[in-house]
Order: structure tokens, then C-alpha cells, then sequence
């Protein structure tokens, strides 16, 4: 069953998002990684050009003019994800070229494996562009480590100098961020769909369930409420008490101070209805101006005490219209059911009280036949 508390909680995760990715879900998940994307090759160009490794240098100028000509275009890339795709190609590409120009050591080979998550992650229209990128990037993956497994082949030989430890760290410094950075972004964005589904099904459920004018249950939900009461008491044998209050002469309030006036009498009638019942009790529009309640674990005389307490607190209520102060009556049947009646059977037997109440005078509760 969902709770109350858990919807509070998801109302307020989704409110919290919702702000977040009205301003920021693009700076997040594209904007924010590219701009990153430009330190990182800023920095490999500093540590590159240091190592004496100018095919590298070249290759990061590329880069970073590449990331930040992706920033000064971002505003017009209207579908985002092509400039992830245009970022996992240069990857690639920068991952191929330093491990022909370093060697395997400094594990630039590492970063080819870590895109194949993102791409997998990332919401693709086209579902054929992860696999080949994951083929590609295994295929390059596999064939650098053949070729370059020892230094003999690359172009600079940077092995026993401090940068191959260098790289190798930074290397997986960023390897790391990017997989802990995208998997957070992913899980949050999981976690937000989840929470929407069950607050806009709670919210379904409520709208279901509940009268709009009087905010009280509705003739539904108060069945399926007395179907489980009657459930309860073939299991614990308690009875339970069953009322049916009807406003007097509510057609006079309407024809006299309109239908409108009409139903904040009715709002109001039933807000006195709810607040006089125990917590364990419930109640319901059952119709026009008919309100249904069930006390469950109850007895005839508690129900007349809170069904008394009703017609007085609804007779004690001063209405205005045009200058004019008025008050309702209310009349209410009541009947205690036993383990073995039928819900039907109660409700006929309320209903026929109700009616003989009618008869006898209204403004009270009637708990004989
Ligand atoms: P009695 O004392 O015998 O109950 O007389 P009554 O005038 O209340 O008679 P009845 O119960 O037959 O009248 C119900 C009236 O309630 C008729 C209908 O116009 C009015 N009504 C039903 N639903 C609504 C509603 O949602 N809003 C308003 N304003 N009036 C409603
Ligand atoms: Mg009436
Ligand atoms: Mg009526």
C-alpha cells in the first residue's frame, strides 16, 4: 500500500527535479561533461607537450578547439545527444592516436571501454549506434593491445619516464568520473520516473476515489471500504455500525439561496459529518445531498452518540446568503451489522431507517425499523 509518507517524500524528489531539470538538465547531462571534456584535453596538452610529445600536442590543439567549438554551438545543437556522439568519436580517436604515440602503459586504452556504458546509457533514438560503437571501440580496444603491448612499436617511448605513471593516473581518475558521473545522472533520472508513476497513480487513485465537491470518499471507494469492513468483522467477529445522513429540505436551500449556495452547504455538511466521527471511521457521498459512515469494531449505541453528535453539530451551523443567516437539519438512519449480515442488507436496513426518520419528524437519527 502506498503511504502517505512515501507520497509526501516523492512529491517532494519530484518538486526538487523538477526545478533542477527545468534550468539545469542540459547544463548537467551534456553542457557540464563537454566543458569537462575541454579541462581534460587542456590538461593532457600541458602534460603532452612537457613529455616531448608533439603528435599529442597537435592532436589535443584538435581537441580542444573540437570541445570548444561543441560549447559555442551548444545553444543550436537542438538534439544533444549528437554532440555525445561527436564526443565519444573524438575519444576514440584521441585514445588511438596516444596509444600509437605512448604506448599501452599510460592505458589511454582504458577510456575505449569506458564509453561503451555511456552510449548504452544515453536515451538513443537510433538503437543500432551503441552496438556499433561498442564493436568499433572493441575492435580498436583489442588491436592496440596486440600491437603496442610492448613499446617497440610506439612513436615515442615514454615508458621509464614519470609521465607513463602520470597518464595511467589521470587516466583513471577520469575514467572513473565519467562512469560514477553518468550512472549518478542515470540512477537520478531513473529514480525521478519511478517517483512520477507512483505520485500520478496515487493521484489517479485519489481522483478515483473521491467526491470533488466535498472532498469525501465517493460512493466507490466507501463500497470497497465497507466490503473490507464486512471482511474484518467475519474474521474478528465485531460489528460494525452503518449511518445514512440525508440534508432536510435541501431542495427549499437550493431553490432559495441557489444551486450554488447549495453546495457549500453541502461542503460544509460534510466537513461537520467527518470531523464528528472517530478515526476509525469513514465517511462518503453516497448521493445528491445523501451522506453514507461506517464505525467499524462499533455497537448500536455508540453509533447513535456520534449520529446524535452529527445532527446536532450540522443544526448548529450558521449559514449567510444575501444578509440572510440560516441553518440545516439533517436526519440519519442507523444500523448495527453483525458478522453474518450482508453489506447490502445493512445499508437497506440504514436506508429504511433513514426514511422512517423522514416520516417521523426529521432532525434525528431513527435506529429502530
Ligand atoms: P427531504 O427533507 O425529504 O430530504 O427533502 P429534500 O428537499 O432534501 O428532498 P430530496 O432529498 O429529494 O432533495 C434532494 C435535492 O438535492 C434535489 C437536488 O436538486 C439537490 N441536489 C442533489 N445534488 C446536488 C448538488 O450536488 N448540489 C446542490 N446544490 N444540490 C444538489
Ligand atoms: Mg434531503
Ligand atoms: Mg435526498
Amino acid at each position: 500500500m502506498y503511504i502517505q509518507e512515501q507520497y509526501s517524500k516523492d512529491l517532494l524528489f519530484i518538486e526538487k527535479i523538477d526545478k533542477l531539470v527545468a534550468r539545469k538538465v542540459e547544463f548537467l547531462a551534456y553542457f557540464f561533461p563537454i566543458a569537462a571534456c575541454l579541462g581534460a584535453h587542456t590538461l593532457y596538452f600541458i602534460l603532452f607537450t612537457a613529455a616531448d610529445v608533439p603528435i599529442m600536442s597537435v592532436f589535443n590543439i584538435f581537441s580542444m578547439t573540437f570541445y570548444a567549438a561543441m560549447i559555442f554551438i551548444f545553444k543550436r545543437v537542438t538534439d544533444k545527444v549528437n554532440i555525445v556522439y561527436a564526443a565519444v568519436a573524438e575519444i576514440i580517436a584521441h585514445a588511438t592516436t596516444a596509444t600509437a604515440c605512448v604506448g599501452w602503459i599510460p592505458d589511454f586504452g582504458m577510456l575505449l571501454l569506458m564509453i561503451i556504458p555511456i552510449v548504452f546509457l544515453m536515451p538513443n533514438k537510433n538503437k543500432k549506434i551503441p552496438v556499433i560503437t561498442m564493436v568499433v571501440s572493441l575492435l580498436i580496444y583489442a588491436a592496440l593491445r596486440i600491437i603496442y603491448r610492448d613499446s617497440d612499436h610506439t612513436i615515442y617511448n615514454i615508458e621509464h619516464t614519470s609521465y607513463a605513471m602520470i597518464f595511467f593516473v589521470i587516466n583513471m581518475v577520469i575514467g572513473s568520473c565519467v562512469l560514477v558521473y553518468v550512472t549518478t545522472i542515470y540512477n537520478i533520472m531513473n529514480r525521478y520516473t519511478e517517483c512520477k508513476l507512483r505520485v500520478q497513480n496515487e493521484q489517479l487513485r485519489i481522483m478515483a476515489s473521491t467526491d470533488p465537491l466535498t472532498k469525501l470518499s465517493n460512493r466507490r471507494e466507501i463500497s470497497r471500504r465497507l466490503a473490507e469492513i464486512s471482511e474484518a468483522s467475519h474474521q474478528t467477529g465485531s460489528n460494525y455500525v452503518v449511518g445514512i445522513g440525508d440534508i432536510d429540505f435541501f431542495k427549499k436551500i437550493n431553490d432559495t439561496y441557489g444551486h450554488d449556495y447549495g453546495d457549500i452547504v453541502l461542503t460544509k455538511v460534510a466537513e461537520v459529518i467527518s470531523s464528528s466521527l472517530p478515526d476509525n471511521g469513514c465517511a462518503a457521498r453516497w448521493g445528491g445531498e445523501e451522506f453514507l459512515f461506517v464505525i467499524p469494531d462499533s455497537d448500536l449505541n455508540e453509533g447513535i452518540r456520534y449520529a446524535d453528535s452529527m445532527v446536532s453539530a450540522v443544526s448548529r451551523e450558521i449559514f449567510s446568503s444575501d444578509g440572510k443567516d440560516f441553518s440545516v437539519t439533517m436526519t440519519i438512519g442507523i444500523c448495527e451489522a453483525s458478522p453474518d449480515d450482508t453489506v447490502d442488507n445493512v445499508i437497506t436496513c440504514a436506508d429504511g431507517r433513514l426514511y422512517k426518520g423522514k416520516r417521523n419528524g426529521k432532525n434525528h437519527t431513527e435506529y429502530t425499523d
